[in-house]
């Protein structure tokens, strides 16, 4: 935990409560400086904002979200399009094979898996209460029935704080008739611009977690042809912490082996 005399500085725009975009941490100048300045993501290079300096222990008490930021090493930069999309690290170098020096392992990869998919969602591997026959289904989307329920498969992406992009799962949630046409048709210039809010449920199960059927959700609708965003209600389940939070290579490593069945990788 970061000490209580270690400071932070933020400007206008958080301190008001905007969303943190943009994180950096420069070597500390003076004694109780974390070197951490958590920004709001606008161009501060006008003077249109203040720096204010806040406590780095009440900062991250109050959004958890920085927490395991906070406690990454000088040299650290991290920025989000927004407080849907996932953490990057920007700082960290990639080669241009796409590979880059593991923060777990110090080894070069680009080959681990940093996705993991689920095909169908849960009810369909149901096949007593939901006939295979009744199904109307593509990797997409999915309808039973006569439209009694439905389903959008989407990218529920959990930042990794010390590696180069997010870990994504790809599951499925719920969505009412009026939300599952809106996302289906809604146009979006391009990939950043993200449409709705649609509210639905969860409706996979992800190994390695107590049940996250049933968990509440946002579906974003995204631009340039990719599936939409999937943002958990932010509560202290398992895997709502991991996708707000963060986690790290380590972690990515522990999921893919055990995905693989591979324990010793
Ligand atoms: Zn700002
Ligand atoms: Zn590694």
């Amino acid at each position: 935990m970061p000490s209580n005399e270690e400071f932070a500085i933020v400007c206008d725009r958080v301190v008001e409560g905007e969303a943190v975009l943009y994180c950096t941490r420069d070597e500390p100048a003076e004694d109780g400086d974390s070197g951490w300045q958590f920004l709001c993501g606008n161009d501060h290079s006008t003077g249109a904002e203040e720096a204010h300096l806040v406590r780095l222990s009440e900062l991250v008490e109050a959004r958890d979200e920085l927490r395991d930021i906070a406690e990454l090493a000088v040299g650290a930069v991290l920025e989000r399009g927004s407080d849907i999309h996932a953490w990057q690290r920007v700082d960290l170098e990639e080669s241009a094979e796409g590979s880059f020096s593991c923060a777990a392992c110090g080894e070069e990869h680009g080959e681990l898996p940093m996705d993991f998919g689920i095909d169908h969602p849960a009810s369909y591997y149901d096949t007593e209460e939901f006939p295979t026959d009744r199904w109307k289904i593509d990797p997409d989307y999915a309808t039973y029935g006569e439209g009694e329920h439905h389903f959008v498969r989407g990218v529920l992406e959990i930042p990794v704080l010390d590696g180069p992009g997010p870990f994504c799962y790809g599951i499925w949630v719920s969505a009412s008739d009026k939300s599952f046409r809106a996302i289906r048709t809604t146009e979006l210039p391009d990939e950043h611009t993200l449409g709705g809010p649609f509210f639905g449920w969860v409706q996979s199960e992800l190994p390695f977690y107590p049940s996250v059927l049933g968990l509440k959700a946002h579906t974003w609708a995204r631009g340039g042809n990719l599936r939409p965003l999937i943002q958990l209600e932010p509560t202290g389940h398992p895997l709502a912490v991991e996708h707000r939070c963060g986690i790290t290579m380590a972690r990515v490593h522990e999921l893919v082996a055990r995905m693989t069945g591979d324990e010793n990788d």
